[in-house]
């Protein structure tokens, strides 16, 4: 019997695997991306993946910036395919890349993939992201990283997860000794031992054993580091969180794997894992209800605006989640917010440099769009009815800056410019209440180095931006508001909407202003 269209769907949707990497600078990100790439034999991107590493310095030509991260901003979503699945790894860029769209990259992603580093622990970077996913209730699954070094217990490190981040953990196999004396580690849920072999422990040998207690482990590993090993376990036996599927799918539970990315330990075992058990592409919220992504009718959503990619082409990049259907190059469909049909005729995937066109993609894959200035982030396009996906979340700024115009002459460009990126989600602009001073408010530096880059290249207008030294903005709530009661280092200043906000330079500030006014509410985002 031939296969029914949706038969295919529902094959494509089956084998799909969509996720982003979250961690701290320096955790290996890069490494482990790198090395899972080659997994699926796209060995074509792993030098590239490097390439990005070599030229991280900051430059004021965001255009320079774009080119030499290459794969870093340019390429924001890897694919590979691997046992039969087709992964797609969405990147989530950190240091002073990170902005607004770091967050709203991961709603794109079906899970998360988190990155410690086994010294280091918890870092600042992986909590905000971490709490990003915990919002929406995505599936985590933890890589505890660089093995082979000296670093924090295992059990100390379960125990920070669920400190610091609020969430149990289940190792899904745990370290034969660590740092010099690692030897490897025990599978917890194939009751095998996999080892280092070789003085630069290049291969890995994989045993079957019966049970952790097994002698062979003893004979390989030594009494020493049997005995501990057995003790931990045993430990985690009676004490720890048995694996239980629903509570990870639920983002209740994390399954904890340890390995060492740059000596490809464990990774192979975490991939595979991983496929197993991370869901594949969900249905996704809408006003039209629940989309099923095995629903015939095409949809997605647009999570990303990429702009000037190409110096050359001055072009933008909408990047589109697929909710639904099967995507055909050339098909149209209805861009819902502006109530038109387009022809989706120039879809791009991006590979390092290089621009792949897209015949055809399914549900959870992350197709780039030509974007002649038609789309805004959170735009759905559907094919037949009109269905429009939740809203994308905004988050609170966290860094701010004063922004004026260096030729009052300019004004009106000024003005345009500052709507049409305000629309875009790349910054939040609000005024003084005193002044009516003009600050800026972003999540990354790099937001602001993009505003001013593009301010000059898209309206011909040179700003200037002078840092301030507010780190939290908070919607008040109150209908007798009292400014004189935020004088402490704040500033009342008004968003775009004229809702009122409050800007503040540190915690104890926020909480003095909180404790003063205990009717008004105090929001992170606008109401
Ligand atoms: P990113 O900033 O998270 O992308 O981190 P990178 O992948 O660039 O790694 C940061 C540093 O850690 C680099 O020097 C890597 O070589 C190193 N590194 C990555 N994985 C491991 C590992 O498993 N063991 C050790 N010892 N070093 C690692």
């Amino acid at each position: 019997m031939s296969k029914t269209v949706n038969d295919i769907l529902q094959q494509e949707v089956d084998k799909r695997r969509t996720f982003a990497i979250i961690s701290h600078p320096d955790a290996g990100k890069t490494t482990l991306t790198e090395k899972l790439l080659l997994f699926g034999g796209a060995i074509r991107l792993a030098g590239t993946v490097k390439a990005r590493k070599a030229s991280k310095h900051a430059t004021s030509d965001w255009m320079e910036i774009e080119k030499q991260r290459g794969i870093s901003v340019t390429s924001s979503v890897m694919q590979f395919d691997y046992n039969g699945h087709r992964i797609n790894i969405l990147d989530t860029p950190g240091h002073q890349d990170f902005s607004e769209d770091t967050y709203r990259t991961l709603t794109a992603a079906d899970a998360a993939v988190m990155l410690i580093d086994v010294a280091k622990g918890v870092e600042a970077q992986t909590i905000k992201l971490f709490q990003v996913c915990a919002k929406r209730g995505i599936p985590i699954f933890t890589f505890i990283n660089k093995l082979d070094r000296e670093g924090r217990s295992p059990f100390d490190l379960m125990e920070e997860l669920e400190q610091v981040l609020g969430i149990r953990s289940v190792p899904m196999n745990w370290p034969i000794g660590t740092g010099r004396e690692l030897c490897g580690v025990y599978d917890r849920m194939k009751d095998q031992v996999e080892l280092f072999q070789g003085d630069d422990h290049s291969t890995i040998k994989v045993q079957k054993v019966d049970g952790y207690e097994d002698s062979v482990i003893r004979d390989m590993a030594g009494e020493f580091l049997h005995d501990q090993l057995c003790q931990d376990l045993e430990l985690l036996d009676v004490a720890g969180d048995p694996f239980d599927l629903e509570k990870v799918l639920s983002g209740q539970l994390t399954p904890v794997f340890f390995g060492s990315a740059i000596n490809n330990f464990g990774v192979q075992t975490f991939l595979e894992n991983f496929l197993q058990l991370a869901p594949k592409p969900e249905p996704r919220r809408s006003t039209a209800g629940l989309i099923e992504p095995t629903n015939e009718k095409f949809s997605g959503y647009v999570f990303k605006i990429q702009a000037n990619m190409n110096p050359a082409h001055r072009d933008r990049i909408a990047f589109l989640r697929i909710v639904s259907g099967k995507f055909e190059r050339g098909m149209s469909v209805k861009h819902v917010r502006v109530g038109k049909e387009i022809k989706l005729s120039q879809p791009q995937q991006f590979l390092a440099q290089d621009r792949d066109i897209v015949q055809e993609a399914y549900p959870g894959d992350i197709i780039g769009l030509f974007d002649p200035g038609i789309f805004r982030i959170g735009d759905s396009l559907s094919q037949g009815s009109e269905v429009v996906f939740d809203e994308l979340p905004t988050f609170s700024p966290e860094i701010f800056a004063k922004v004026t115009v260096k030729n009052a002459l300019k004004h009106k460009q000024y003005q345009k410019g500052i709507d049409q990126l305000t629309e875009e989600g790349t910054i939040q602009v609000f005024q003084t209440v005193s002044f009516d001073d003009t600050i800026l408010g972003v999540v990354g530096q790099l937001q602001f180095e993009v505003f001013e880059y593009r301010m000059k290249g898209e309206y011909g207008v040179d700003v200037q931006l002078q840092r301030m030294p507010y780190q939290f903005a908070r919607w008040i709530i109150d209908d007798h508001i009292d400014p004189s009661k935020f004088r402490i280092n704040s500033t009342l200043v008004k968003d775009k909407k004229g809702n009122y906000v409050v800007l503040f330079e540190n915690e104890y500030a926020m909480r003095t202003a909180m404790d003063k006014n205990p009717t008004a509410q105090f929001l992170e985002t606008a109401p």
